[in-house]
């Protein structure tokens, strides 16, 4: 579809481990279209990261891509020569990360970290850069940016490293923004102010922003379109009303149970009864048997088809039984 942005499919990872294999995402397929938030939200455990750090092949070494395409303007980003990913990466599309003090250089000033980015991509003298620092560091609401410049990490706060991430996230204008968790070691007030800030900039640039979060109150208050992972796999997709109305899996509505309905900003998907299953082998059933009321022998025989974007009369499920609500 010619408004989607960034596409992938049928992604499997699995990771080498010494205890063996981890299945960590099995052919996953879902579709960021242009402005829009689409938040990635599971359990922990459920893949999230593991789909994000995919896109842009920043995958740890044990990782291995058993299947998959991403597709980005018309190029599949896993195929891709690396310095031709390159000059993607940070440039069009860019990540932030859950922890923002680990994403910076701790003996580097910030003001020279964000002018550094901005060269590596820019054909900017260092003064030019300097300067443009300053106002990447003015467009995330820092305020004193001169001091901020000159300031190392550890002198700031981790909403104000955070901050720092964004403006270097956006300073090039990218096109696609993945941010994995950005708000979660921070404290409520600043998660506000920095989801706000993502928010404003999907408004005022059109950019596409995959939101990884296990919060479905973050989600509610900035996603328009939501898909769900469990064990590896993603089990609904749809938009946020959707997803927050009428949702079909048994997973969505076990993790909407869990939330009060209007307040429930900062509760996580913890709270559901069970544990999600081994992941040493690929799925021989549907992951989420040991935790489903709904289950039916079918279930058990073989896992529900992976979903594929577009091709389902309602909103997309991978569920034999799904919960319709009348
Ligand atoms: P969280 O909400 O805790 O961040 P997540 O949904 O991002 O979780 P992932 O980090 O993608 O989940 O992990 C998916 C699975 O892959 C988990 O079982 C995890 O233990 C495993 N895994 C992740 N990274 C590695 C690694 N480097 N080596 C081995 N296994 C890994
Ligand atoms: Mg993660």
């Amino acid at each position: 579809m010619s408004d989607t942005v960034l596409s992938v499919r049928d992604l499997s990872v699995r990771y080498r481990t010494r205890e063996g294999p981890v299945y960590a995402t099995e052919r996953i397929s879902f579709e960021l279209k242009a402005g829009e938030v689409l938040a990635l939200v599971g359990e922990s455990g459920s893949g999230k990261s593991t789909a994000a750090m995919s896109v842009l092949r920043l995958l740890p070494p044990e990782a291995e891509v058993l299947s998959g395409q991403v597709d980005f303007d018309s190029q599949d980003l896993l195929a891709l020569e690396d310095h031709d990913l390159r000059t993607i990466r940070g440039r069009r599309i860019s990540t932030i990360f859950q922890d923002p003090i680990a994403g910076l250089n701790p003996v580097i000033s910030i003001g020279d970290q964000v002018a550094e980015s901005l060269m590596s991509h820019l054909p900017l003298s260092k003064k030019e850069a300097r300067n443009r620092s300053l106002n990447v560091l003015r467009s995330v609401g820092l305020s004193d940016v001169e001091r901020v410049a000159k300031s190392y990490p550890f002198q700031l706060s981790g909403g104000m490293c955070q901050r720092v991430m964004i403006g270097i996230a956006t300073a090039l204008d990218p096109e696609v923004i993945i941010a994995d968790e950005p708000t979660s070691a921070l404290d409520v007030t600043v998660q506000a102010q920095i989801l706000h800030q993502l928010e404003q900039l999907r408004r005022d640039r059109g950019t596409s922003i995959l939101l990884i979060t296990h919060n479905f109150g973050v989600v509610a208050q900035v996603a328009d379109a939501v898909a769900v992972m469990y064990a590896g796999h993603i089990i609904e997709t749809g938009t946020v009303d959707e997803m927050l109305d009428t949702p079909l899996h048994p997973y969505t509505h076990a993790l909407l149970a869990t939330l009060p309905r209007l307040d429930n900003a900062g509760r996580s998907l913890a709270a559901i009864p069970g544990a999600p299953p081994d992941l040493s082998e690929p799925a021989a059933h549907c992951p989420f048997i040991a935790r489903c009321p709904k289950v039916m022998n079918v279930c058990r025989n073989e896992p529900p088809p992976p979903l594929a974007p577009g091709a389902h009369a309602t909103h997309p499920v991978a569920c034999y039984n799904p919960i319709w609500q009348s």
